[in-house]
């Protein structure tokens, strides 16, 4: 069954810059109410939600460490307050690690970092929405499936051995879909993970010479292109729109063909 995203209201976590924002404004583009989730920039997320608005959808911007219970607890009350019942959560806010540190060097304190930003938030995020979406679920529009999308990475599967507490946490997120996409089949909440390649972001940027090199010299991936946040974006509409309805659980590659084993 299609829904429109006009019919949508939705979360998108770390909305304020690179894929999430994309996401965002397609959500907006298309007439959908978006929370605006940000951590520190609030410049970034007004501006975010000001093109929603002009594109014709309604925004709202919420500051909230997904790291913290505390950001969490205010993202969903200020969500729900103010758009009613939820009816689409993006996990998309993650980091990298500040330093590339070699495995045997990885320090504790970007360990817990990385997985209390990138795994325990979207975990306990994905629980208080659920959650939501099951008690508020005569208040969302008869004929919308309730979707829940993960943005992982295809470091889900990929070892760097620069960046491992990273991996790890993209693993977790690989598997926290299977968990809740099983949990909520029952209430009719779809799960999806979308692993993204390398694309072009502020997250990147630090990299970019590197990924220039093994893309357009080195032949790292089948589709010779560094990835956009677009692309990403285009790939939460198909599934915000009821594109596989009779899926869930689905790993989307959103990579150039990366995952492809070539010999
Ligand atoms: P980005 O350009 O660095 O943007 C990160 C976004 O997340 C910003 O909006 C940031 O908010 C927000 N954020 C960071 N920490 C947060 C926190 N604790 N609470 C709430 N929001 C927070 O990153 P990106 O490249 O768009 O990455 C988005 C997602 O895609 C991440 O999960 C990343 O791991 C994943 N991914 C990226 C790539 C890539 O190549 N770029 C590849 C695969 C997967 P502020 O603006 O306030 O800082």
């Amino acid at each position: 069954m299609e829904t429109p995203a006009q019919d949508r209201t939705a979360i998108v976590t770390g909305a304020s810059r690179g894929i999430g924002r994309a996401i965002a404004v397609a959500l907006g583009a298309a007439g959908g109410r978006v929370v605006v989730n940000y951590n520190s920039n609030k410049a970034a997320a007004d501006d975010c939600a000001a093109e929603i608005e002009q594109s014709g959808g309604q925004a709202m911007t919420v500051q909230a460490d997904i790291g913290t219970a505390e950001g969490r607890r205010r993202l969903v009350g200020d969500a729900v307050g103010r758009f009613g019942a939820i009816d689409l959560l993006v996990n998309n806010a993650g980091i990298a690690p500040k330093v590339r540190a070699d495995l045997l060097e990885t320090a504790e304190q970007s360990f817990d970092e990385l997985l209390a930003i990138n795994l325990k938030g979207p975990f306990f995020l994905t629980q208080a929405i659920a959650k939501q979406m099951i008690e508020h679920r005569s208040e969302i529009s008869p004929g919308v499936i309730p979707v829940i999308i993960n943005i992982s990475s295809v470091s889900a599967y990929a070892a760097s051995v620069n960046r491992g507490e990273y991996c790890i946490s993209k693993a977790g997120v690989a598997m926290m879909t299977q968990l809740f996409a099983a949990r909520l089949a029952e209430h009719s909440i779809h799960v999806y993970e979308i692993r993204p390649g390398i694309t072009a972001t502020d997250m990147t940027g630090p990299v970019k010479a590197k990924y220039d090199k093994m893309i357009f010299e080195e032949g790292l991936l089948p589709l010779r292109r560094w990835g956009q946040p677009e692309d990403v974006a285009k790939a939460v509409m198909a599934l915000a729109g009821g594109a596989l309805p009779y899926s869930t659980g689905q790993v989307i590659d959103v990579d150039g063909g990366f995952h492809i084993r070539r010999l």
